[in-house]
């Protein structure tokens, strides 16, 4: 059931623009103490613009967390079904990053309007904003029960989302849900994220002297532990540089389709700002987005290692590594850590001692199978206002609050979307939004909104 005309008139994308410019001004820094007030603001002024539109509408706040916006529009009835619209009113921090504009200032260069927040993720709820005002002012109300959590600390990895769940429950409560805070594999074709990476840092320890030695007098016969780190570190990778161990298996439908995700070596390149003499690594007959959604791989984020300052001609006492794991999306903590346990402490180079503890950041991936009307409908609702279909896809990253509505909320239809684009650079200097990505956007929620009550709630469960 396509949108009404009327409604689809009554969208205005530069009005929704004018507003976005409005909110980008406030810099709601959630990882910065003293921009607390800012987030607290904000959260004042978008409860009141909500009211202003028709919705009940109201600050949340539970001690020692940042503030979440609820609002509810509750008049389709109770045959209609209850959707859910998630978003996040605080931002990365700017401080130190080569801007060209000001970030807090919504500057529009070419199709792109630029601002810390644009993208993520202010755009993705002003999106939907913009689509309710409309269907409020063309049809005087909307065809489902809608219902808006907009959190004030997902940039800090949302550590009282939770608690926010617990405390507030019918603030949550929906048939459907609609997370707004992710990705389109590119500015034409818009994506459904549908999986995670986790995440694992391990500290890679080892040991081979009481004291220093002097290099001069035992070098030659007495182990190095950096050389020792460093050969225990490439036990882990391949010729490529790639992690070798934990690899899954992937459903070969799912490589096949992974093919058409428009992740080119041109498009890693600029996208990944390599130096022109710089490949991505060769995919070895497998989809670049295999290797980056749903294969693990390895960083190496810290290490011990002597520094320049500390120079000296010694052979030293120890080494360490931190190493930083994205496991597969279903792949589990302790697999992993048994895993790299038994390729690393295995007959170690002249017997150093070595050790593998989990570090303090751990999480698990996520991996979803959409299936069911409310997808069916998604599907038309981005067929009619994009001229496309959504693309399944995943991210290489672990986002927490995916995770938590994912376990909180798994047996809804969850519908993972949003404004960004891989030109975003979100979290990055220049954060963007494309035009064209966002008037889409606005159209698909009004489309959704108009196919999701077509189906009503009985239709969304079939
Ligand atoms: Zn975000």
């Amino acid at each position: 059931m396509p949108m009404p005309a009327a409604v689809s008139a009554a969208l205005d994308p530069d009005r929704a623009l004018r507003r976005l410019a409005g909110y980008v001004a406030r810099p709601a820094i959630s990882c910065d103490p003293a921009h607390h007030a800012d987030v607290e603001a904000l959260a004042e002024a978008v409860s009141a613009d909500l009211a202003a539109l028709g919705l009940q509408a109201e600050v949340l706040r539970l001690p020692g967390a940042l503030p979440s916006v609820a609002a509810a529009w509750m008049g389709a009835g109770p045959d209609a079904p209850t959707v859910l619209v998630y978003g996040h009113l605080d931002l990365q921090p700017v401080k130190g990053e080569p801007w060209t504009s000001d970030p807090h200032t919504l500057t529009q260069r070419g199709e792109r309007v630029f601002a810390r927040g644009a993208s993520d993720d202010m755009g993705g709820w002003v999106s939907h904003l913009e689509a309710i005002q409309a269907y409020l002012e063309a049809e005087g109300g909307l065809p489902v029960n809608l219902r808006l959590l907009i959190e004030g600390e997902e940039e800090i990895g949302s550590p009282n989302l939770e608690r926010y769940m617990d405390a507030f429950p019918e603030a949550f409560a929906a048939d459907v849900m609609i997370l707004t805070d992710c990705e389109n594999p590119s500015p034409t074709q818009p994506g459904l994220t549908v999986s995670l990476r986790g995440l694992l840092e391990v500290e890679l320890r080892c040991a081979a002297l009481e004291a220093d030695g002097h290099s001069g007098l035992w070098g030659g016969m007495v182990p190095d532990v950096s050389l020792a780190l460093m050969r225990l570190v490439s036990r882990l990778c391949d010729e490529d540089g790639r992690m070798a161990i934990g690899r899954v298996e992937v459903p070969a439908d799912w490589r096949a389709a992974a093919w058409e995700v428009p992740l080119s070596p041109a498009v890693i390149h600029a996208g990944a700002h390599l130096l022109p003499g710089v490949s991505a690594l060769p995919d070895r007959g497998r989809p670049p987005a295999e290797w980056m959604w749903r294969q693990p791989s390895i960083t190496v984020v810290a290490t011990s290692l002597p520094t320049a300052e500390r120079k000296k001609n010694a052979l030293r006492t120890a080494a360490s590594a931190t190493l930083s794991v994205r496991l597969a999306p279903g792949q589990t903590i302790d697999e992993m850590i048994g895993l790299l346990r038994a390729v690393l402490l295995a007959d170690p180079p002249a017997g150093v001692e070595v050790s593998v503890e989990q570090g303090k950041n751990a999480s698990e991936g996520w991996l979803y199978t959409p299936r069911g009307p409310a997808f069916a409908a998604a599907d038309r609702a981005y067929r009619a206002s994009w001229g496309q279909p959504l693309l399944q896809v995943g991210v290489g990253g672990s986002i927490p609050f995916v995770a938590l509505f994912g376990r909180r909320y798994g047996d809804l239809p969850l519908i993972l979307n949003g404004v960004m684009d891989p030109e975003s650079t979100a979290h990055g200097p220049n954060e963007s939004l494309h035009l064209g990505v966002f008037a889409k956007a606005i159209a698909a929620n009004a489309a959704l909104y108009a196919e999701l009550g077509a189906l009503g709630k009985v239709g969304l469960r079939a």
